[in-house]
C-alpha cells in the first residue's frame, strides 16, 4: 500500500475470514450458538488454557473483570496512566476510586515499587497494563497484590499471544483482558474477552455477561416454576459476542501466530534502520519478555516529537500517539487529579510516537517511514 496513506494499525481480514464468516450468516445461530464456545476454547489455546468469556468488546472485557473481581464504591484500583481510558473509566463506573501509579522509564508499564507506594487496605485490584505489547512485571505485581489480598487484573488489549518468563499472557494475572478492536493484534470488528484463573471469577464474568441470568435447577430458587424458567440472582448486562464475530475470531486465531511472527520482524526492522539515528529512542524488551507487539513506540527527543508528528502526518504516514496520562483527561482532572503526578509517564507522554505496524505492511512500507523520520532528525 505503498504510495497511499499509511496508517499506523490495520485489521488483515482473507478470504478465508470472509467465509467463515458468511457461512455463520447462512446457517441457525447468529448469536448464543456453538460459535461462541468455539472461539472461548480456540482462545484459550493461547492463554495457556486459562478459560476465556468472550465479550462485545475490550471495554465491556474491562467492565466485566472488575465486576468479577466484586468492585464496589469504596474500593480504590491501583493502576498506570499510560493507558486508554478504558482501564479506569470502567473500574471507576462500578464506584472504585483509582489510584494511579507512575510507569517504568523504559517500557511505560506499571512500576512495581510505584504500585506498592500507591496500595492501601482499601485497595481490590492492581491493574497492569502491557503496554505496547510488552507484558508488565507479572510475576512481581501478582505477589504484591496478593500479599495484600488484591487481585492483579491484566489489560492485556495489546498483548494476546505473548508470553512472560515463558508463561502465556492470560495464565498469571487472576482476570486477563483482551480486545478485538480492528487495530488490534487479532479482530473481530468489535470484541473482547476475559480470562479467569479461578472458578469463581469465571462464574461472576459469565453472568455479568448474560444479565445475571442462572438457568441451572440445582441454584435456582424457584427451580419448580417451569422448564421455561430463568431468574436473576444479581444484576448484569448483555456483553453477548456473536456467533457472527465469534466466526472472525475463531478464524483470524489460525494467524495469530503468523501476525506475531511479522509484527516482530518489522519491530525488528525498524529497531536495527533507527538504532543510529541522532534525537529518537528505540523501544526496550527485558529479559523474560517475549512481547506480541502491538505499537511501535519510538521516542523523539528534544521536544520535538510534535513537529515530528506533523512531518510524518504530513508525509502520508498515519502515526498516532499512545497514550495522554489517563488522569489528563478532564473527567479526571475535574474530579482532582493534578498534573505532575505521575512523572515517568508524563515525559513518556511527551516522547512518544507510534509508527505504523500491522502485519500486511511490507519492507518497502517500513522503509518510507524511516526515510521519513530520517529526513526529519537529519
Ligand atoms: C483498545 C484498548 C481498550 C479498549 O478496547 P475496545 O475493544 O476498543 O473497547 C482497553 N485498554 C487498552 C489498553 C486498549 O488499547
Amino acid at each position: 500500500m505503498s504510495a497511499d496513506f499509511l496508517p499506523y494499525g490495520r485489521q488483515s481480514v482473507v478470504e478465508e475470514d470472509i467465509e467463515a464468516v458468511a457461512e455463520v450468516l447462512r446457517g441457525d445461530w447468529l448469536t448464543t450458538g456453538p460459535g461462541v464456545k468455539r472461539f472461548e476454547e480456540g482462545l484459550a489455546e493461547y492463554t495457556g488454557g486459562t478459560p476465556t468469556v468472550a465479550v462485545t468488546s475490550g471495554t465491556a472485557a474491562l467492565h466485566v473483570a472488575y465486576y468479577a473481581a466484586g468492585i464496589e464504591p469504596g474500593d480504590e484500583v491501583v493502576t498506570s496512566p499510560m493507558t486508554f481510558v478504558a482501564t479506569a473509566a470502567t473500574a471507576s463506573l462500578l464506584g472504585a476510586k483509582i489510584v494511579f501509579a507512575d510507569v517504568e522509564e523504559d517500557t511505560a508499564n506499571l512500576d512495581v515499587a510505584a504500585a506498592k507506594a500507591a496500595m492501601t487496605s482499601r485497595t481490590k485490584v492492581v491493574a497492569a497494563v502491557d503496554y505496547a505489547g510488552h507484558p508488565a512485571e507479572l510475576g512481581q505485581l501478582h505477589d504484591l497484590a496478593h500479599e495484600a489480598g488484591a487481585l492483579l487484573l491484566e489489560d492485556a488489549a495489546h498483548s494476546v499471544g505473548g508470553s512472560w518468563q515463558g508463561r502465556p499472557v492470560g495464565s498469571i494475572a487472576d482476570l486477563t483482558t483482551f480486545s478485538f478492536f480492528p487495530t488490534k493484534n487479532l479482530t473481530t470488528a468489535e470484541g473482547g474477552a476475559v480470562a479467569a484463573t479461578s472458578d469463581e471469577l469465571l462464574r461472576r464474568a459469565f453472568s455479568f455477561r448474560n444479565h445475571g441470568l442462572v438457568r441451572d435447577k440445582s441454584a435456582q430458587r424457584f427451580p419448580d416454576e417451569g422448564a421455561w424458567h430463568q431468574e436473576v440472582h444479581e444484576f448484569g448486562l448483555n456483553y453477548r459476542l456473536p456467533d457472527v464475530l465469534c466466526a472472525l475470531g475463531i478464524s483470524q486465531l489460525r494467524r495469530l501466530t503468523a501476525f506475531k511472527l511479522r509484527r516482530a520482524e518489522i519491530h525488528a526492522r525498524y529497531n536495527a534502520a533507527l538504532a543510529d539515528v541522532d534525537g529518537v529512542r528505540t523501544p526496550v524488551t527485558r529479559p523474560g519478555a517475549d512481547p506480541m507487539w502491538h505499537l511501535y513506540p519510538l521516542r523523539v527527543l528534544g521536544g520535538r516529537r510534535h513537529a515530528m508528528f506533523d512531518h510524518l502526518r504530513a508525509a502520508g504516514i498515519g502515526v498516532q500517539v499512545n497514550y495522554i496520562p489517563v488522569y489528563w483527561h478532564p473527567v479526571f482532572a475535574d474530579l482532582g487529579y493534578r498534573r505532575g503526578m505521575c512523572p515517568n509517564a508524563e515525559a513518556f507522554y511527551a516522547e512518544e510516537i507510534s509508527l505504523p505496524l500491522f502485519p500486511s505492511m511490507t519492507d518497502d512500507d517500513v522503509d518510507r517511514v524511516v526515510d521519513a523520520i530520517r529526513t526529519f532528525a537529519g
